[in-house]
């Protein structure tokens, strides 16, 4: 039987569980954000197993990734919320996906799309409240008012939301969250004094949902913490368990002498003879070029150091003079929940300066994505149940395997 070079390992129980987790933190109901293919893990079988477990709505960054989630069958509520002049607004409403504004531009074009097609939109305000990124601008924040009410009054929009994200919400006690607070509250009250008052008000990310239940207004719209990364590691891990394992299989394994250099530029000369493992990944598959000598993986019990430069395809690591009886083929643990001491996104993100969030979004497409879901009927019954649709979005990964297990594989 064949199987990937290179899998990322999804478990879907683990989100599930995390979404519990943010839900007992906010006592509010979650916008799950899977913008960014659901930070690398894959956004429709990510939306399945979070919309099955409970999350209420879907949150993602273009209205070209909501409609991928509508064209695989998620009815689920979808808020996109970043646009350009050229943004489809046309298929937002076609598709059913919920505009976030920013400006009375977009506005504008909702509006225009809505009468097009003859239909009210159902849109969302997303007022800048202080991150000064996206979001309606202080100083067009009185006409967008006057603008939205006119086009509610005329019946091409109805007002369901106002979100604004928080600048500051990994610090949970920084003041700056309660300004944004407050200037959404205020932002609410001028849009209920016009005449259109929003369903639901939204604004706490991952931090603010676990540390901030009193900024949840009526949803929170977390999206690393559902992934089991903690958004605030000072704090700990909040009870979250990492969705993502990131491994391969060792594609070769080869004697290195003493003095031979390895990989380009041969920045790693061999201190005495030893055997060394190829690992099929490379920073065109998530690995950052800059971890070239801080690099450690797992192979069953054991750790390796990477040695030399990451390539664009593949790695190299030490396995010591004896080989520690690594073979070509066996499982390299390249990050994972961190159980056991194995490696960690986060391990990698410390190394160069960054934070998880940029590591699991940058997992390539090379990289098969397999999920593990503990709600799915286990291999006896997989015969009988070949069209059901997480299996089938598991890309048909038979060989998926809790992290948990891999301590005792042969
Ligand atoms: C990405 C994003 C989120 C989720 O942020 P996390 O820090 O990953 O929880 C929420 N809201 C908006 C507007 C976003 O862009």
């Amino acid at each position: 039987m064949t199987s990937p070079a290179l899998t990322a390992t999804v478990d879907l129980g683990a989100i599930a569980h995390n979404l519990d987790v943010l839900r007992n933190a906010s006592h509010a109901p979650v916008m799950a954000v899977v913008k960014a293919d659901a930070y690398g893990h894959g956004a429709v079988p990510v939306a399945r197993a979070v919309l099955a477990a409970g999350a209420a709505e879907l949150g993602v960054a273009h209205i070209t990734e909501g409609i991928a989630l509508r064209a695989a069958g998620i009815d689920a509520p979808i808020t996109a919320w970043l646009h350009t002049p050229g943004a489809d607004f046309d298929a937002a409403i076609a598709n059913d996906i919920e505009v976030a504004l920013s400006s009375p531009r977009q506005l504008e074009a909702v509006v225009a799309a809505a009468r097009r097609a003859g239909v009210r939109a159902s849109v969302t305000v997303k007022v800048d409240t202080g991150l000064n990124r996206s979001g309606v601008a202080v100083d067009e924040w009185d006409v967008f008012v006057r603008e939205i009410a006119k086009a509610h009054a005329e019946e091409s929009v109805v007002l369901r939301g106002v979100m604004c994200h928080l600048a500051r919400g990994d610090e949970p006690g920084h003041p700056l969250n309660d300004e944004q607070a407050g200037r959404l509250d205020r932002a609410v009250d001028d849009l209920t004094r016009a005449g259109v008052a929003p369903e639901v008000v939204h604004m706490a990310n991952s931090p603010a949902a676990l540390t901030r239940p009193d900024l949840a207004r009526d949803m929170v719209r977390p999206g690393i913490a559902l992934y089991g990364r903690t958004p605030i590691p000072e704090r700990g891990d909040f009870g979250l368990i990492p969705a993502m394992t990131l491994s391969a299989q060792v594609a070769l394994v080869k004697n290195v002498a003493a003095g031979e250099g390895v990989s380009y530029s041969q920045t790693w000369i061999a201190p005495r003879d030893t055997v060394v493992a190829v690992v099929p990944a490379g920073y065109a598959d998530g690995v950052p070029r800059l971890l070239s000598g801080h690099l450690r993986v797992r192979i069953g019990e054991r750790l390796f150091d990477g040695i030399g430069r990451i390539c664009m395809d593949q790695l190299v690591i030490d396995l010591g003079p004896d080989g520690a009886g690594v073979r070509e083929g066996d499982e390299v643990e390249l990050f994972g929940t961190g159980r056991h001491g194995g490696p960690t996104a986060r391990d990698w993100a410390d190394a160069i300066g960054t934070i998880d969030y940029e590591i699991v979004s940058q997992i390539g497409n090379r990289v098969v994505r397999s999920y593990v879901d503990p709600q799915a009927p286990g291999p006896a019954a997989d015969d009988d149940s070949t069209g059901d649709p997480r299996r089938a979005a598991g890309g048909g990964q038979g060989d998926a395997r809790r992290p948990d297990d891999w301590g005792g594989e042969p």
